[in-house]
């Protein structure tokens, strides 16, 4: 197969991940006989000093060209001072826009030798395998009408959450795939004891069930109820799926489940080009110094190899590797260990 990725490495150690994870996906590419044609381009603050626009006009057209797209992160604190619309992170808000991706998908795995470095205890995060499926591109964070409105010495707010059935249909057929190749059990979290949303909600995930995924188990649960039940027992999740506002919280309270945040990968899909990055951020405490954690760049391979070509043994490849490179005891200094960025993709490249 031909593999053409567009590389957005980024600001602080986004280019540190991205080329081991680049050079991970040149050793697959290699070890299953594929062609890998990668080219990179500006985004975040290192465009700002290059072009002064944070995703320009070059970077749209490569993305636009690409059968992928592979990020590294944003941001600096150079550019804090400046108004949103300027700053780095409004490259990466508007390169998802541009590529229309509306479900993040947001894997935890507690890796058992990892156990030990989550806050919760040990015998709760061991085993831990879930993937958070948050709708991306609707509901309250871009529903009108929305403002502040101040009139006779007070004021009030309105947000406004909407979602329209095929909005719905289109995530919980994502999440429901994502089960058949997984445990075949998903979650649909919402609030619809509160919300006639979240009614139209529950309602539509459970017809696309009926009607086209009768193989695989639903439930619903309050979005309240998973909170607790995330972090009490957060085995019992495989698939969940919700909406925007829901899946921004709940994917950030699922990550201290497996230990680190450098650990994490993610993908953004749509009808195109899927958008693959770790979580993390440009980490600019640590950025310059060779020290960062690789694996959630890696992983995010894994999820690109799998999602966006449909090269299952591949992305299985990639995983294993990383769990066989933490078994061995190879551990970025956020895992309490030593090794260097470059001496941990190698590790991963060598046990591929
Ligand atoms: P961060 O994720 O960059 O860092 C949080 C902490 O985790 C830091 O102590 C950092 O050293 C550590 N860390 C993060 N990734 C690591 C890795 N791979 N290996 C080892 N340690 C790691 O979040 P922050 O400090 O809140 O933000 C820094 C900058 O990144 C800001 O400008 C923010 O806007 C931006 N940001 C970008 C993205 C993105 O590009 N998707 C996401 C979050 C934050």
């Amino acid at each position: 197969m031909n593999l053409r990725i567009a590389l957005l490495p980024g600001d602080g150690i986004g280019p540190e991940v991205v080329a081991q994870a680049t050079a991970v996906l040149e050793a697959v590419c290699r070890k299953f006989s594929h062609v890998l044609e990668t080219q990179s381009g500006l985004i975040g603050g290192t465009a700002i000093r290059a072009t002064g626009n944070p995703l320009p006009d070059e970077t749209l057209t490569l993305v636009k060209s690409a059968g992928a797209v592979l990020m590294g992160a944003v941001g600096h604190p150079e550019f804090d001072a400046l108004p949103p619309g300027k700053r780095p992170e409004k490259g990466l808000l508007r390169l998802r826009q541009e590529l229309h991706v509306y479900a993040n998908l947001r894997p935890a795995i507690c890796y058992p030798a990892l156990a030990a470095l989550s806050p919760l205890r040990q015998e709760i995060v061991e085993g831990t395998n879930l993937i958070i499926v948050r709708e991306l591109t609707g509901g309250i964070y871009y529903g009108s009408p929305r403002g502040i409105h101040r009139e006779d010495g007070e004021a009030s707010a309105v947000n406004t959450m909407v979602y329209t059935r095929s909005e719905i249909e289109r995530i919980a057929r994502i999440g429901f795939n994502l089960a058949r190749g997984r445990r075949k059990q998903v979650i649909s979290v919402d609030k619809a004891n509160v919300l006639e949303n979240s009614q139209l909600w529950r309602e539509t995930v459970s017809a696309v069930r009926d009607q086209e995924f009768p193989d695989v188990q639903l439930d619903h649960m309050l979005v309240d109820s998973c909170a607790m039940q995330i972090v009490q027992n957060p085995r019992r999740f495989d698939v969940v799926v919700t909406e925007n506002l829901f899946g921004d919280i709940l994917s950030d309270e699922a990550a201290v489940l497996t230990g680190s945040i450098g650990m994490l990968p993610s993908a953004s899909l749509g009808a195109h080009t899927g958008l693959y990055e770790p979580v993390h951020g440009s980490a600019p405490d640590i950025a310059g110094q060779g020290i960062a954690n690789p694996l959630g760049a890696i992983l995010s391979v894994a999820m690109m190899l799998r999602h966006s070509f449909h090269l299952e043994r591949e992305a299985r490849a990639v995983e294993e590797a990383v769990a066989k490179t933490i078994e061995t005891g190879v551990r970025p200094r956020d895992l309490k260990g030593n090794d260097s960025t470059e001496q941990v993709g190698r590790a991963v490249i060598q046990l591929l």
